[in-house]
């Protein structure tokens, strides 16, 4: 005999949620998931009226159903926001040139307009090129933290007010766990926030509308929708550590669903004891950009490349950054250290 639907109790269930255990029938799935980041966006005070939202769109999953939702909540409810997309082409030839075509079709099938910013042209390196000289191992450090200069920079471009990303329940999850087993109390305390506010200039406000939704959902949400999104994986993904934790967490979540979001819950409910040190921000000398050091790591990076000392970015230098900034000499055995051999 078929299921029916636990909430309409009218359709047949086509799943059972894999957030709550009730089955549903597609339209009741849809209904609950949309309202769920209705929600998240009304208690959170996402958004004011008015504001121009930039949609960071990778054309994955994540970021095409939180498209989709945006377009959708915006009309249904009249947030009154002016929402685009945003994307960052990293130079990453057989991953994200084809993700970006799907990208290019979300702009057409949701009719927003779309801004692709490139590694190549904000740093002069595509991550075809850096994988090159630094090989597989801290290639997603490189990216990820020119990725978030790049988001900045394109916001800022297109004029927009807010970033939002397609950060899910599991994602947050996992950077509490990566967080705590690297010891790393500051972003501890950061990653768990909802938004987070403009912490300078060149840094504009991001949101995660989709903190609370279970990557199991989106999935869902998109196959039964028949979302065009890219479902392959970089080529460059090596990422082993958070590939450790991401397993652990999927191992708890088949045991317990709720493990996601007790493991957020904990994240939000730390408190940090009064005199643990935290860095203090300030801006780059070099850019502007935030920064807790002279130079930041965007800098860095990239003089490490220019110079073919990609190792530079990479762990503690600091003593270095000053020798660089004043143009000194840096000795053999500081290059040695620096170049790539043990890559
Ligand atoms: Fe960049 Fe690494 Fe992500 Fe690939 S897996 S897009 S290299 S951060
Ligand atoms: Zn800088």
């Amino acid at each position: 005999m078929p299921v029916l639907c636990s909430s309409c109790g009218d359709k047949r269930a086509v799943l059972k949620r894999p957030k709550t255990g009730h089955s549903l029938c597609k339209e009741c799935f849809f209904w609950a998931f949309e309202e769920e980041v209705h929600q998240t966006i009304v208690a959170a005070e996402l958004f004011k009226h008015g504001e121009t939202v930039g949609i960071a769109a990778s054309g994955g999953k994540d970021s095409t159903v939180l498209a989709h939702v945006m377009k959708l909540l915006n009309e249904r409810y009249n947030y009154g926001l002016e929402l685009m997309l945003l994307s960052v082409d990293e130079g990453i030839t057989g991953y994200r040139d084809d993700s970006l075509e799907t990208v290019k079709r979300n702009q057409q099938q949701y009719e927003l307009p779309l801004k692709i910013v490139s590694y190549e042209e904000l740093y002069g390196w595509t991550m075809d090129a850096i994988v090159k000289q630094v090989g597989l191992k801290n290639n997603c450090t490189f990216c990820g933290v020119f990725r978030r200069q790049a988001l900045d920079r394109g916001a800022i471009m297109l004029k927009v007010d807010k970033i939002c990303t397609g950060h899910n329940a599991d994602d947050v999850a996992e950077t509490v766990l990566m967080n705590v087993l690297r010891g790393d109390i500051a972003r501890l305390r950061r990653c768990t926030a909802i938004s987070t506010t403009s912490e300078g200039e060149g840094v504009v406000p991001r949101c995660k509308p989709l903190k609370y939704a279970y990557e199991k959902e989106i999935v869902l949400y998109a196959y039964f929708k028949k979302l065009d999104y890219f479902s392959t994986e970089c080529i460059y993904s090596p990422n082993a550590y958070r590939g450790y934790a991401r397993t652990f967490l999927k191992d708890l979540e088949s045991i317990r669903p709720s493990s996601i979001m007790d493991v957020i819950h904990s994240g939000e409910n730390l408190s940090v004891r009064e005199g643990v040190k935290m860095p203090v921000q300030g801006t780059c000398t070099r850019c502007g950009y935030i920064s807790s050091q002279a130079l930041c790591k965007s800098c860095v990076l990239l003089e490490g490349l220019n110079r073919g000392l990609p190792k530079l970015g990479i762990g503690k230098h600091h003593r270095l950054h000053d020798k660089i900034l004043s143009q000194q000499p840096l000795t053999e055995k500081e290059e040695r250290k620096l170049k790539s051999v043990d890559f």
